[in-house]
């Protein structure tokens, strides 16, 4: 199996890196998970053949991980995708997708459905909303999820807290596991999703040196997991290898070789530290 960072980067604009989205290529299918600011370029840039990612899931609905879904909806169509796309996320993605669909893109639909019949007609997008547990088995692969922290001590009205659930998948094929950690600090869910994975591709946004701020201090507290923690994840959950992404933009490498040298006082096995476009062989 290949796993291909398509973005590794976060909400803000950055030069160097597409929004998150991680792709796994298991023979002819390719997986995708998240679908943020350049997905399809990346994958363009990859190689992947547009018609063939199938289906999709989704972590969380944060902008930097579903801003370009439409993109996927549309352009796997325009490049032959035959069967409907099956999307995956927490509560509300179907309302999420079916809003795209109806709402947003409908008369962009039915301009190219109608008016460029060598399109062979719209094919169907159809989203399901999981939680933790058994999302897929195809008999090939199988993905779980689980449910990971991701702003949860942040003073956010409860009644939003009731919608706002963020997930991590693992991916099992071939005896091999993929875990994506999503957007979570330390947890448990993370632990289960991660335990004796072949590779985590594991959310860091900061090195220790960069927590300058109370802003800061805060993320790596409640919202992303930073240099402090993720090398102890990957440990007790006894990881092979560990991919970072997510990073926050940076003007050089000063912080990501800082980053580096913080995760492997924790962590022995094999580390990578994600930029757009790493190629990782399973
Ligand atoms: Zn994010």
């Amino acid at each position: 199996m290949r796993v291909i960072l398509l973005g590794t980067g976060g909400p803000r604009p950055d030069p160097q890196r597409m929004a998150t989205a991680t792709l796994i290529q298991h023979g002819d299918e390719n997986v995708l998970f998240d679908a943020g600011r350049g997905v399809m370029v990346q994958a363009v840039k990859a190689k992947i053949p547009l018609a063939s990612i199938n289906p999709v899931f989704i972590t969380h609905h944060h902008f930097d991980h579903i801003g370009d879904l439409y993109d996927v909806m549309l352009n796997t169509w325009l490049h032959g995708r035959k069967h409907t796309l099956q999307i995956y996320g927490p509560p509300d993605t179907e309302r999420l997708v079916n809003t795209l669909l109806t709402q947003v893109y409908d008369k962009d639909i039915t301009w190219r459905d109608k008016g460029e019949p060598t399109f062979g007609g719209w094919k169907p997008v159809a989203a399901t909303d999981v939680t933790a547990g058994l999302v897929v088995d195809t008999g090939r692969w199988k993905v779980t999820a689980e449910i990971v922290r991701h702003g949860d001590g942040l003073d956010m009205p409860p009644a939003f807290l009731k919608r706002w659930t963020c997930l991590g998948y693992r991916f099992e094929a071939e005896g091999k596991v993929i875990a994506i950690s999503g957007d979570t600090v330390s947890c448990d869910g993370l632990d289960r999703l991660a335990k004796g994975a072949d590779l985590l591709v594991q959310c860091c946004f900061l090195s220790v040196s960069e927590m300058t701020n109370d802003h800061f201090r805060r993320l790596a507290e409640h919202t992303l997991a930073c240099g402090d923690t993720v090398g102890k994840i990957a440990t007790r959950a006894g990881v092979k290898a560990l991919a970072l992404t997510h990073h926050r933009p940076r003007i050089n490498d000063a912080a990501l070789v800082e980053l580096e040298r913080e995760v492997r006082r924790d962590f022995t096995g094999r580390l990578i530290i994600g930029r757009d476009l790493t190629e990782i062989i399973v």
